[in-house]
């Protein structure tokens, strides 16, 4: 049974991740600071898979306690969640997200060489192609950040492919995630942001339990079907699944590969506000708002690569992912 430790494993995309490793018969290890999660989702996690996750307590960029993790476990693979990830906030704190985000990485990558442990996972993101030229967006295409998180993100690209050029032993997955959403079908686990959510699902299950009064709809006048921004949303069981198509992966075809997560669908915000009241047969009040700044009109995948190299793609419709959405804000 293969080891994989998963940093940022009791967040949001991590923890479902972790349920499908266990269900593939992996055996997981779990670091997390808690700063973007909490404890009781490890409760949970046993609960859904009825296995004891181990579980390191800790920063990331802390190497004396990564040298343990890897002294106390036969570390097989990496999969590298843990990192800031709020847009708006990383404007305001460019270096606490480029400390934690870059030099966890770096922390991350020098012990696992010390290791021999070559075998890494990022979450990258879709931000990572800044405003695409063309749609939908192919791995190929030009990339550019508009703000510091994509920043973080492109450079930590960037890192690994130097390590690539000087090391080809390496097996390196960026995998670039479109938009996550929905939870696993238990309702156990799902997306639990602190405080008033930045993203759109978030916001709209919120508005449906009565939790906050009305949906800001950030603009109807982009150059889009309805005039709505599009996003390529993803049920996060989907996402996590495409994981460990990329782990089976680094015995197939070693190297580095670069892959998008998305369905490949674009969908409005006027059209995720309709198919959430569909399905879960609720009003959602909402009121059309200034642009955001730094949005994008249009943005989503083209799976095409993914299905091609790893037979990987998205099952679940955006119908699954606004009722589990709602089901799991329901429970909290
Ligand atoms: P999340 O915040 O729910 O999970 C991240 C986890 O990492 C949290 O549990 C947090 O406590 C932990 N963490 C952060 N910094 C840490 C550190 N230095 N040491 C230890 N633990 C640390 O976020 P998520 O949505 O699950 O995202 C996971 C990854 O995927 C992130 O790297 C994010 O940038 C990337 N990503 C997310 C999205 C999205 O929309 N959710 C899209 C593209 C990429
Ligand atoms: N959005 C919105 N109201 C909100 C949150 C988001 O209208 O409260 C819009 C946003 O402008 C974008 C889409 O929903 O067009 C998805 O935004 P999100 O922040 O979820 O993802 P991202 O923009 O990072 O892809």
């Amino acid at each position: 049974m293969k080891n994989i430790l998963v940093t940022g494993g009791t967040g949001y995309i991590g923890s479902h991740t972790v349920v499908e490793l266990f269900d593939n018969n992996y055996n997981v290890i779990i670091i997390d600071n808690f700063s973007n999660s909490k404890p009781k989702v490890l409760d949970k996690l046993k609960e859904i898979t009825k296995k004891e996750v181990k579980f390191y307590e800790g920063d990331v960029q802390d190497k004396t306690l990564l040298r343990q993790i890897f002294r106390e476990n036969k570390i097989d693979s990496v999969i590298h969640f843990a990192g800031l990830k709020a847009v708006g906030e990383s404007v305001e704190k460019p270096l606490e997200y480029y400390q934690n985000n870059i030099v966890s990485t770096l922390s991350l990558l020098e012990v696992m060489k010390e290791n021999k442990c070559k075998n890494f996972i990022f979450s990258s993101s879709a931000t990572v192609y800044g405003t695409p030229n063309k749609l939908p967006i192919t791995e190929d295409m030009p990339l550019s950040t508009t703000n510091p998180y994509g920043s973080t993100k492109l450079m930590i690209e960037m890192i690994l492919k130097d390590l690539y050029t000087s090391d080809k032993s390496w097996n390196i997955s960026l995998l670039r995630y479109f938009n996550p959403v929905g939870c696993h079908h238990s309702y156990l686990i799902g997306e639990d942001p602190n405080g008033i959510p930045n993203n759109l699902m978030p916001y709209i299950v919120k508005v449906a339990t009565g939790k906050l009064p009305i949906l800001n709809i950030f603009g109807n006048d982009y150059d889009t079907k309805d005039g709505t921004g599009v996003r390529d949303y993803i049920h996060v069981v989907d996402l996590a699944k495409g994981h460990i198509k990329s782990l089976e992966e680094f015995d197939k075809n070693p190297g580095l590969v670069i892959y998008n997560l998305g369905t490949g669908n674009g969908y409005s915000v006027l059209e995720m506000v309709k198919t959430f009241e569909k399905v879960n047969n609720i009003k959602i009040n909402y009121k059309i708002t200034e642009r955001r700044p730094g949005d994008i009109a249009s943005c989503y995948a083209s799976p095409d690569k993914v299905y091609k190299k790893l037979k990987w793609k998205a099952e679940k419709t955006l119908e699954d992912m606004c009722k589990d959405a709602y089901q799991f804000e329901k429970k909290q």
